[in-house]
């Protein structure tokens, strides 16, 4: 028989099976806009995990993208820069946004973008920046923070792939106006399927959580 390593199976033990089976036994499944209890204390010990203010959860790292771009006001026509080579999610995102993904090489030696590319593809339409952290290693993030600075771009961190991760001794989101999280299986850090938003910008998490529940608002 043909043997697979298997390259990213996820670590499930008594732990996640107990803490499973206590919210399916308690009924509580979601709860009010968008996050039941478990939910909201995910969001708390996740925000002090990678040290932001704010940390919005959502069903996936691609609704993470779509919606932070949202929050941020990019709109139909916007161009938004992101690397060439990346999982397909963050262009998509950036499409569903109404924007127009604009690829950027990568540097040979990282695997993320090259930040000595960026400026050539910046047009009067450009809106953002969106570096993604390929394979756990962060994005120069500080070049970039300076280009973004310069041209009064926003950036939206892609770090689905960067739990953990730090660049400078600052973990993915310092450098950027939010990063975005993928807890999809494959990832390092899973809750089977989900995402999320963090930030330390106070009107951008209210927008991401009004974006998340519809439109509701908590009085
Ligand atoms: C996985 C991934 C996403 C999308 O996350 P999902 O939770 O699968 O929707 C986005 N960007 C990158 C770089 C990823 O690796």
């Amino acid at each position: 028989m043909r043997k697979m390593i298997p390259v990213n199976m996820p670590l499930i033990g008594e732990e996640e099976v107990r803490a499973v089976t206590k919210v399916l036994k308690s009924h509580i499944l979601t709860g009010r806009l968008g996050s039941g209890p478990n939910v909201k204390q995910f969001e708390e010990k996740f925000a002090k995990f990678v040290k932001t203010k704010h940390a919005v959860a959502v069903n996936s790292g691609s609704a993470a993208l779509h919606i932070a771009l949202w929050a941020v006001g990019i709109k139909t026509g916007d161009e938004v820069i992101l690397p060439s080579f990346t999982f397909i999610a963050s262009a998509e995102a950036a499409i569903l946004a109404g924007s127009r993904p604009v690829f950027v090489d990568i540097n040979p030696q990282t695997y993320n973008i090259d930040p000595k590319k960026i400026e050539a593809a910046i047009t009067e339409k450009t809106k953002a920046i969106m570096p993604v952290d390929l394979y756990g290693l962060s994005a120069e993030m500080g070049q970039i923070r300076e280009i973004a600075k310069k041209h009064n771009l926003k950036i939206i961190e892609d770090a689905a792939q960067a739990h953990g991760a730090t660049y400078k001794g600052k973990p993915p989101g310092y450098f950027a106006d939010m990063a975005c999280w993928s807890f999809y299986a494959s990832k390092n850090m899973t809750t089977g399927e989900g995402g999320m938003v963090t930030t330390n910008n106070d009107e951008y998490a209210e927008n991401l959580r009004i974006i998340r529940s519809h439109g509701e608002k908590e009085e």
